[in-house]
C-alpha cells in the first residue's frame, strides 16, 4: 500500500510525503545504501519502507511484541549509524516497556505492535531490527534459542557450514527441530523455537551443554572456550549468547551493510548454496512467492529435554 501524496503548490516545504501502510515516510528519496561497485543502483529510504511493507506478513510473527534493539542510519550506511537500545517515547504502532536489567537497574525498551510500528521505525531510519529471545507477555520464559555461527578470520565457509550441520545433528538426536537463516553478514543463525516455559538460566545451560557435546564428539572441530588462543582452528560454539537481554537480528531484517543484505530464513538443503551474505533486499523480495522455509515455526511446540 504505497501512495504518493501531492502537497499544495508550495514547492519549498514539504516536498512530497510518501505514505506506506498509512505511515508518512519523510525524505523518501534520501539514499540509505549508496550505489557501489557491487550494486546496480542506490537504495532510498522509500525503497526500504517498501521492502518492509512487502515483507511484513512474513516478518511480523518474529518481530511483534518482542523487546528490540534497533540499528539506525539517518544518513545512510557507514555514516553515523547507532544502536538504539533504550527508548523514552513510543512511535505510532510501537509500545514501550520498562524491565529489570542484569545490572539491577530498570531499562525501557521499545517493541513493535503491528505493521504501523514497523514502518514508524523505518521512518526513524531503523534499518536493522534485533529481537529478544522472549515475548513481552512471557519475558522470563524464552521461546527462541539462537546459535550464532561466525567464521574466525581465515576460516573457510565450508567449516562454518559443517558446524551448522553438526549442531543440527545433535539437536535432531534430541528430537529438537531447528531452523536456519542467513545473517546478511559473515555467518548463519540456527534457531530453535520453544514453548515459553524454561527460564533464561535453563536455556543458557542447555546451550552450554550442546557446546560441550559438540566438543566431546568432534574435539578437533569445536571448542566451548571463548578464549581465542585456545581455539587452534576450531569453531567456538557461542553458548553465552542466550542470556536474558541479548538480541539476535530478526528474520527478514535488512542489514546496514553493503548490497543491502538480509537475514533470511532458508531451507536446510540451501545451506551449501546460499552464502551468509547471499541474500539481498532484491532477492529476498523475489523469494516472497516461494513457500515459507520456516512455515511450521510457530506450529511445532517443543521444549528443552529434561536433564
Ligand atoms: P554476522 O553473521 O556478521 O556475525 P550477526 O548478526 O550474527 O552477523 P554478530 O556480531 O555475531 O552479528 O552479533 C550477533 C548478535 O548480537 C547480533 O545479531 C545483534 O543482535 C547482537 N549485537 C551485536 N552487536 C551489538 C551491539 N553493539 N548492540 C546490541 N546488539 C548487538
Ligand atoms: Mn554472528
Amino acid at each position: 500500500m504505497v501512495k504518493r501524496v501531492q502537497h499544495a503548490a508550495d514547492t519549498q516545504t514539504p516536498p512530497e510525503a510518501f505514505l506506506v501502510q498509512g505511515v508518512s515516510i519523510s525524505k523518501p528519496d534520501r539514499v540509505l545504501y549508496p550505489q557501489s561497485d557491487l550494486t546496480d543502483s542506490d537504495i532510498t529510504k522509500g525503497a526500504v519502507a517498501e521492502y518492509y511493507s512487502a515483507i511484513s506478513p512474513r516478518m511480523l510473527p518474529y518481530l511483534q511484541d518482542r523487546l528490540l534493539a534497533t540499528f539506525r542510519c539517518p544518513d545512510g550506511i557507514g555514516v553515523l549509524c547507532f544502536f538504539r537500545k533504550h527508548a523514552t517515547n513510543a512511535e505510532e504502532g510501537t509500545g514501550i516497556l520498562s524491565v529489570r536489567e542484569a545490572s539491577g537497574a530498570t531499562g525501557t525498551y521499545v517493541y513493535v505492535k503491528d505493521v504501523t510500528g514497523l514502518l514508524s521505525e523505518v521512518q526513524m531510519y531503523t534499518l536493522e531490527f534485533h529481537i529478544w529471545g522472549s515475548h513481552i507477555n512471557t519475558l522470563e520464559q524464552p521461546d527462541l534459542l539462537v546459535f550464532d555461527f561466525d567464521p574466525d578470520p581465515g576460516m573457510e565457509l565450508v567449516q562454518v557450514r559443517q558446524g551448522v550441520k553438526d549442531l543440527k545433528t545433535c539437536l535432531d538426536d534430541l528430537a529438537l527441530r531447528s531452523y536456519l537463516k542467513t545473517t546478511g553478514g559473515k555467518g548463519y543463525h540456527l534457531v530453535v523455537p520453544l514453548r515459553p516455559q524454561a527460564s533464561w538460566e535453563t536455556l543458557q545451560s542447555f546451550a552450554k551443554k550442546m557446546a560441550e557435546r559438540m566438543e566431546a564428539r568432534w574435539p578437533e572441530r569445536y571448542t566451548n572456550s571463548s578464549r581465542k588462543n585456545a581455539r587452534h582452528g576450531r569453531i567456538y560454539i557461542d553458548w553465552e549468547r542466550n542470556v536474558r537481554g541479548a538480541t539476535a537480528v530478526c528474520p527478514y531484517s535488512l542489514r546496514a551493510r553493503e548490497r543491502a543484505t538480509v537475514s533470511l530464513p532458508i531451507a536446510w538443503d540451501e545451506l551449501d548454496f546460499i552464502a551468509p551474505d547471499g541474500i539481498t533486499l532484491q532477492t529476498a523480495l523475489a523469494r516472497l512467492d516461494d513457500e515459507d522455509p520456516w512455515r511450521n515455526f510457530f506450529v511445532i511446540s517443543q521444549e528443552l529435554p529434561k536433564s
